[in-house]
């Protein structure tokens, strides 16, 4: 061994380049060359890498999964080895790999791989009745019938009653969600199931329909009312959270997604997320988020056996260390607090109590990432207020990064705050342009409540760190991180050619690529790690048809992604498809 270090000290002195130029003269191969040698080099590229002293590149030599070296052609061929792949990339533009910082990916395909009776909103109550026929043909002996997602305009207050399904389903138990996953409604043997009675309190944050003249409850249950019936549900197996998963994870990869913070993430995930680590199959960087006053949509959940458990699971790819609490609702539906009210009077409220505001406090106290959905003002208003008491308590903490997701609505003087509390502004902008539900929005908050909105750049502006979260599923299509880049830098209909008016202040484009990396790596506190593409990072990196920079702004979406390279590997190849 001593031998070797003796021989090898100065060539390393000599520097790489020199050790090339003597290569072809030295009889045996050379050791210093193995060592350094590439696994897999990506060259004649345009490379933005999101690093503000090198902004561009050409090429970049990975190995074990990280940057060994990011500059010009030139410089990175000095890492050419042997064994090391060479692809060319022929001037195509690349850069970081996008980080979707709130994303549920879960849920797109779980009612599916489970089995469960789905049908489009807009079936008719017809429609509706052949396809349980049909289901209940099929699955004979289904315990249980759980299915989506009716139309609310199919009844006249938007409320589905049991006798209605009773008709289609009276031999067991059947519940059947409304189109907004808000609402739901079960029959007759459901109710005995959930031991839902006229004498059953009304829950907080939530309703039980109740008929006026007998108070017998119809069946509609609105919010967490669902809880008693969901909990009688058992959860899907492993299996199906996997299936669920990895088609999710395999649409994020072609988007070219290579780290992303799950925003409600349940025990069978966190199994999940181990089993394909250890496997090698798990391309992302994941942080996620324990879903601590909500039921994770899918059924109750109780944080508190995987809150004790949850650092077990920490691995290089799996990081446990958010905690998700549903600060509130949707301005839109006005279940957010608003500071000013909405236009047809009340504030709205949150759904968040002093008991949460004190565990938040001790969760960041221990270290823990608290992440808050909070979509009105008066909200966001609140929980920086815990997060000032956070500051206060444990001055240690200041450098840990805390979050709150949305922020439809933040007033001018609580945006100063996120820069000084150190707290991420995690926005879902995808929908961020004129359309009727933003003109219905409007209309619920008044014209005035409307010069808050959605304040990205007066955020960037302030000096907050800023993130980008696509949501997907919750009422959004998909999770292209593409189409939400462009809506960030024109804030316009990226499917009506942009004639229309920008709907907010548009940001630039280095700042949207920028929160939309380096913005989410900050905010899953790995900015040491992911985000940018500089030498001893992991080396995750999406390769697109076209350069960013050179064309117009309206055309970003019909961008493609040709590579989505995760820790040096190529796992999504547009050729390939
Ligand atoms: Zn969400």
């Amino acid at each position: 061994m001593k031998k070797h270090i003796v021989t090898l000290a100065p060539l390393l002195a000599l520097g790489v380049a020199a050790v090339l130029a003597q290569k072809a003269t030295r009889a045996t191969p050379d050791v210093t060359l193995a060592k350094g040698a590439a696994d897999i080099v990506f060259t004649n590229g345009r490379i933005y890498t999101v690093s503000k002293t090198h902004p561009f590149a050409e090429a970049v030599a990975v190995r074990d999964g990280r940057f060994l070296e990011v500059g010009s052609a030139k410089e990175v061929a000095a890492f050419v080895g042997e064994r090391t792949r060479v692809v060319d990339l022929g001037g195509a533009f690349a850069m970081p790999g996008f980080i979707d910082d709130h994303v549920h990916p879960a849920q797109p395909y779980l009612q599916q791989e489970g089995g469960a009776l789905l049908f489009p909103e807009s079936y008719d109550k017809k429609q509706i009745a052949e396809a349980v026929a049909a289901y209940l043909n099929k699955h004979p002996n289904a315990p249980i019938i759980v299915g989506e997602k009716w139309a609310m305009g199919l009844f006249p207050n938007g409320r589905a009653t049991k006798d209605w399904l009773d008709s289609m389903v009276s031999d067991r138990p059947a519940v059947l969600r409304d189109e907004t996953r808000h609402g739901a409604v079960v029959n007759t043997a459901m109710l005995k199931l959930a031991g839902i009675t006229r004498d059953t309190p009304q829950p907080r944050n939530g309703f039980i329909d109740k008929d006026p003249r007998t108070g017998e409850p119809t069946g509609y249950l609105a919010e967490t009312a669902q809880q008693a019936v969901f909990s009688k549900i058992p959860m899907y197996p492993d299996e199906v959270w996997e299936r669920a998963l990895r088609r999710a994870m395999q649409q994020l990869t072609a988007w070219g997604v290579t780290a992303y913070t799950d925003a409600s993430t349940n025990a069978p995930q966190f199994r999940v997320y181990r089993k394909m680590e250890r496997a090698g199959s798990l391309n992302f960087h994941v942080s996620g988020s324990i879903p601590m006053n909500d039921w994770a949509k899918d059924r109750v959940i109780d944080p508190e056996p995987i809150v004790a458990t949850a650092d077990e699971y920490r691995s290089p790819l799996f990081d446990p260390v958010g905690r998700k609490w549903w600060g509130d609702g949707t301005p839109l539906s006005k279940t957010s607090l608003m500071v000013a009210g909405y236009a047809d009077g009340g504030h709205g409220a949150m759904s968040v109590d002093q008991a949460d505001f004190d565990r938040m406090v001790a969760e960041a106290g221990r270290g823990a990432l608290v992440r808050v959905h909070a979509g009105g003002d008066g909200t966001g208003r609140a929980i920086l207020d815990v997060f000032e008491e956070v500051r206060k308590l444990r001055p240690e903490s200041a450098s840990q990064p805390q979050h709150i997701a949305h922020n439809f609505f933040l007033r001018d003087e609580d945006i100063t705050r996120f820069r000084r509390l150190n707290v991420v502004a995690n926005f879902s902008p995808v929908i961020y342009y004129r359309s009727p539900s933003m003109s219905l929005l409007e209309q619920v908050v008044g014209a005035e409540n409307m010069k808050y909105f959605a304040n990205i750049k007066k955020t960037i502006d302030g000096g907050a760190h800023v993130s980008i979260g696509s949501d997907w599923p919750t009422g959004v299509v998909d999770a292209n991180p593409l189409r939400m880049l462009q809506v960030l830098v024109t804030r316009k209909n990226p499917y009506e050619k942009n004639t229309d008016e920008p709907l907010g202040d548009p940001i630039s484009l280095e700042d949207a690529i920028r929160v939309m990396t380096l913005g989410g790596a900050y905010s899953m506190r790995k900015e040491s790690e992911v985000g940018s593409i500089e030498r001893g990072k992991a080396a995750d990196m999406v390769v697109l048809d076209r350069n960013l920079f050179e064309i117009d702004p309206g055309s970003i979406i019909d961008t493609r992604v040709v590579y989505t390279v995760f820790a040096g590997r190529i796992v999504h190849d547009a050729r390939a498809r």
